[in-house]
């Protein structure tokens, strides 16, 4: 479903991208684990069109999405779920909703506000308040939410466990089990590197702007070299 080849992105004279290339196929879950400052969130951002690459090839569905607008690869089916969450604090639940589906035929947004509001009915009971109201883990199937609605065909997770107490962690690994049973295509960015290699049905390992490892989800969590530098075992 997503061909990335070579795929490299600068900012200004730091390449944070230093030929990518990785695949993600159809109702597959690919997690991309990596330290801190491996381009893991650049990728994404360069996935979704937000940041700009500077050579390399992105495919999607068997078209060619590299020189395409961020919009357009919404459209195509690209849905992001940004680092940090980024919900507009001051609007309300259903507002960041909406807004995540305002490329949808105007007809179909309803059906779809009912779809999230069943997985996560908090939403539902809060959705006339400010979303920055809501707490940390609320916020964050807010920001994943609001990613659904512009219905992905690939979804795109930034760090969706980040900064969450560990009871709040496990639901999330719950939800992104459950939209992988839905049948959504999911690439992830963890640096929960353990859980999401537990939930992977492939994975990569990024360094410094490189792939440097990939294999199945499970081959990860038994490999020497990623259990000592990222399980901490
Ligand atoms: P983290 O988990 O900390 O977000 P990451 O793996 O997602 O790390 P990136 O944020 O993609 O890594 O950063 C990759 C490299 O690009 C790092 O060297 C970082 O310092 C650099 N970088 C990221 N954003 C910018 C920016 N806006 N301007 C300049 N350099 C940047």
């Amino acid at each position: 479903m997503l061909e990335v080849r070579d795929l490299e992105s600068c900012y200004g004279r730091i390449q944070a991208l230093k030929g990518i290339s990785l695949d993600v196929f159809k109702g597959e879950l690919v997690a991309l684990v990596g330290a801190n400052g491996a381009g893991k969130t650049t990728f994404l951002r360069t996935l979704s069109g937000i940041q700009p690459m500077s050579a390399g090839q992105i495919r999607f569905a068997g078209r060619d999405l590299s020189r395409v607008r961020a919009d357009r690869r919404v459209q195509a089916g690209i849905c992001h779920s940004p680092e940090g969450r980024q919900v507009f604090g001051p609007l309300s639940i259903e507002d960041n909703l909406r807004l995540g589906a305002y490329l949808r035929p105007a007809g179909r947004v309803d059906e779809d506000l009912e779809r999230v509001y069943a997985m996560f009915p908090v939403l539902r009971e809060k959705r006339r308040l400010p979303a920055g109201t809501l707490s940390g883990g609320q916020q964050q199937m807010l920001a994943i939410s609001r990613a659904l609605m512009g219905r992905p065909r690939l979804l795109l997770l930034d760090e969706p466990s980040m900064g969450l107490a560990p009871l709040l962690v496990e639901e999330v690994f719950n939800v992104i089990r459950a939209l992988k049973a839905q049948g959504i295509t999911i690439l992830l960015v963890e640096q929960n590197a353990f859980a999401a290699l537990g939930i992977a049905d492939r994975a990569y390992v990024l360094e410094t702007g490189n792939i440097v490892l990939s294999g199945t989800g499970q081959d990860m969590i038994r490999n020497e070299q990623v259990r000592a530098a990222y399980l901490g075992m």
